[in-house]
């Protein structure tokens, strides 16, 4: 039996490593000149390394941490996350419902005092048709529109009353009045982030958790897919290569996936132009400084400030940087659909050098050591209203022709590493 991988991310790997149990050994295929997919990492001649966005592990899967663990030889830092919000001038902990110690007092008793109203529609079970609703019967009206909407619109580059609720689970902490009170007085709060702690490998960034499986498949590098045939159950590659399959993983994004396929009725095509993605513009700066922030990342709240998000990779694997430096990690998002790209992703390197010295975390005395940007064309699903219909089309369409979708951008969900690489052994399972 033939099985082809295509992609070379976790959840192909997911997929290899599944496999493998049984003794298969898939042909993977991978457009790009390296593996890894969102998880690879780049080292640069002056001994930066930056992953293709800020990644840590955060699993509490005992399995898959031991995999990780295996797959660096045991070789990663274990860190307790710290994570701070920049707001108007404002440095508070994260997240910011439960942390509003030191914000303007005429703000912090607004907040509060809508929550305590808000707590009888909360058990009447408000009407909720999508995220806003939900916000507003969570936290309120001034805390919504000040702290999660604002944030909301630049990651997910729409606005709040366009998406659903369905990606939510832990992901926005839901905090009682005791603990809104209990951060609104006091400056050290419980942490209650869905991340407590985390672990990275120590050497060569994020992508060494996948040195294990990468015997585990054939891999191709630089093949990338233009047409599949799932009649004739043939690929067609972008340098006139062909490769037949008996059994096809897919975990390349779905509405490139229903681009390729032949002959695929309109309807599907039209639903798959329906899904939304935001795009991700990467600046990585290094400095000659290693003590940034205590934070491992910070989230952005003014829409004037480029970045949605800054980490600090240094603060993951002091081999990261070379000695002595340190380094941020900017995130800009932008999407086909809602906010189109502007620009080349370089020239957004000089605004966010200059965003960084706004809010004080470049200071003038600093060597700027690093600086370069890269485009992540796919970066986190939109969850707007369209998604959910749109899904159901497509993947019913993928179903018919016996083609296995999986990982972040083949589910088309807002799935973490170890999601992807579960969902790629299931899909793999699904073959077997
Ligand atoms: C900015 C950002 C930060 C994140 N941070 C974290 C984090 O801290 N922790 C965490 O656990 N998760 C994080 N994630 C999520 C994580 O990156 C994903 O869950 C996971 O990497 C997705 O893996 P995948 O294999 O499903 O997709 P991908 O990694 O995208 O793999 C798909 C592969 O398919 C290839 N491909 C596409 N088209 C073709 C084609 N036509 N032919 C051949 N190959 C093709 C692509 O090049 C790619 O390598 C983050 C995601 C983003 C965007």
């Amino acid at each position: 039996m033939s099985v082809i991988i295509i992609g070379a991310g976790m959840a192909g790997f997911g997929a290899a490593y599944q496999l493998s149990q049984y003794d298969v050994k898939p042909v993977m295929f991978e457009a790009q000149s390296y593996y890894g997919g969102h998880t690879a990492s780049f080292k640069y001649k002056d001994g930066f390394i930056f992953d293709d966005g800020p990644h840590i592990s955060f699993t509490k899967d005992e399995r898959i941490q031991k995999l990780f663990a295996e797959s660096v030889q045991g070789k990663y830092e274990l860190l307790q996350a710290r994570v701070n919000n920049y707001w108007q001038g404002y440095w508070i902990k994260h997240p910011a419902q439960v942390n509003l110690f030191g914000l303007p007092k005429d703000l912090v008793k607004q907040i509060i005092l809508e929550f305590i109203e808000n707590k009888e529609r909360k058990q009447n079970g408000a009407d909720i048709k999508n995220y806003k609703d939900w916000l507003y019967v969570q936290f309120g009206k001034t805390f919504a529109e000040t702290f999660p909407m604002q944030y909301g619109k630049k990651y997910h580059t729409t606005v709040a009353e366009n998406m659903s609720t369905d990606w939510l689970g832990k992901r926005i902490y839901t905090p009682d009045i005791s603990e809104v009170l209990e951060g609104a007085l006091s400056p050290s709060t419980p942490d209650v982030h869905y991340v407590d702690h985390f672990r990275y490998p120590t050497e060569n960034g994020f992508v060494s958790y996948l040195n294990m499986f990468l015997p585990l498949a054939d891999l191709h590098l630089d093949s990338k897919i233009i047409g599949i045939n799932t009649k004739r159950k043939e690929l067609r590659f972008s340098d006139n290569r062909t490769a037949g399959y008996d059994k096809l993983i897919s975990s390349i994004p779905l509405p490139e996936l229903i681009q390729v396929i032949d002959s695929v009725p309109p309807d599907v095509r039209e639903a798959a132009e329906k899904l939304a993605c935001t795009k991700c513009v990467l600046v990585n700066i290094g400095i000659d400084r290693s003590h940034i922030s205590d934070s491992h990342w910070s989230y952005f709240y003014d829409q004037e400030y480029i970045f949605t998000r800054v980490s600090y990779p240094h603060m993951y694997s002091p081999n990261n940087v070379p000695e002595e430096s340190g380094s941020f990690q900017a995130e800009l998002y932008y999407s086909d659909k809602y906010k189109p790209l502007d620009r080349e992703p370089r020239e957004c390197i000089e605004p966010v050098i200059n965003d960084l010295k706004k809010c004080g975390l470049i200071k003038e005395s600093d060597t700027i050591l690093h600086k370069s940007a890269k485009l992540v064309p796919y970066a986190n699903v939109i969850f707007d209203l369209e998604r959910s219909n749109a899904l159901k089309i497509v993947h019913e369409y993928l179903d018919d022709q016996n083609v296995k979708y999986c990982g972040r951008y083949g589910e088309w969900g807002y799935h973490w590493t170890d999601e992807s690489f579960k969902s790629g052994e299931n899909a793999a399972r699904s073959v077997l």
